[in-house]
Order: C-alpha cells, then sequence, then structure tokens
C-alpha cells in the first residue's frame, strides 16, 4: 500500500484501531467497530465487519425509497509508514484488501442486499478512500 507522505509501497495497517463502515455516503452511529489483531484472527475481524454489515442493512431497509447501494467505504484511520513517516490525524483509507478481503466483502454486500431486498450495484470506484 502506497504511503500518501513519501509514496513508498511501505504503508501498513496497525495492530489494532477502528473501522468505519460508511455506505452511500451514510453512516451508522454504531457502524464502527474495533479490531486488534494481537487477539484476533482477520477472520474474526471479518465476522464483526458483517454484523456491522448487516446491523447497517437492517437500518437502511427501514428507509422510504431507499436509494441503490452503490458507494462502499469501509476505512480506517490506523496506518503507519515503516519509513516512520508522519501523517495527519484524519487521514483515512480503506481496508479492503489490507484487513478484509475485497472479494469477500463485495459477496457479503450482495447477500445482505438479497435478504433486506435493497438494489445493490457497486461502482468500480477508484479505491474507495475518503
Ligand atoms: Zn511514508
Amino acid at each position: 500500500m502506497y504511503c500518501p507522505t513519501c509514496l513508498n509501497d511501505s504503508l501498513q495497517i496497525n495492530k489494532s484501531g477502528i473501522i468505519n463502515i460508511i455506505i452511500n455516503s451514510k453512516k451508522l452511529d454504531n457502524g464502527r467497530f474495533l479490531f486488534n489483531l494481537v487477539d484476533q484472527t482477520e477472520e474474526q475481524v471479518f465476522e464483526t465487519f458483517e454484523d456491522k454489515a448487516e446491523d447497517f442493512f437492517k437500518w437502511y431497509s427501514k428507509f422510504q425509497n431507499p436509494s441503490k447501494i452503490q458507494r462502499i467505504q469501509i476505512i480506517s484511520s490506523n496506518f503507519n509508514c515503516t519509513s516512520g513517516c508522519p501523517f495527519k490525524a484524519n487521514m483515512k483509507k480503506s481496508v479492503l484488501g489490507v484487513l478484509l478481503p475485497e472479494e469477500e466483502v463485495k459477496e457479503v454486500i450482495l447477500t445482505l442486499g438479497e435478504k433486506y431486498n435493497l438494489e445493490v450495484e457497486l461502482l468500480d470506484d477508484e479505491d474507495n478512500t475518503i
């Protein structure tokens, strides 16, 4: 992953931190979750993500005329550069392909879309960062 400061491929996710889920630019109040790779396996982090994603779909399915789900951002600001670059505290990057496998995340979203009767048409977004 590329560091925004030194532009080397030296960015890695911290051992622990917070992940935010933003869908169609909407954020559920409790849509964030903690991860801690010292105590958790990546599968456990993924399971937590699945639970949170389901909470979002439950909530979103109660909207009147919900627009189709097109944009998903699963982001964290808990990264570090192995060269020790300082970052702005508000730097956020996608954890897809870093901590959560992108294809499996998409599958979860599609499955939840069917379960909650919501249309899902994911855009092929740059890298889903904000
Ligand atoms: Zn750097």
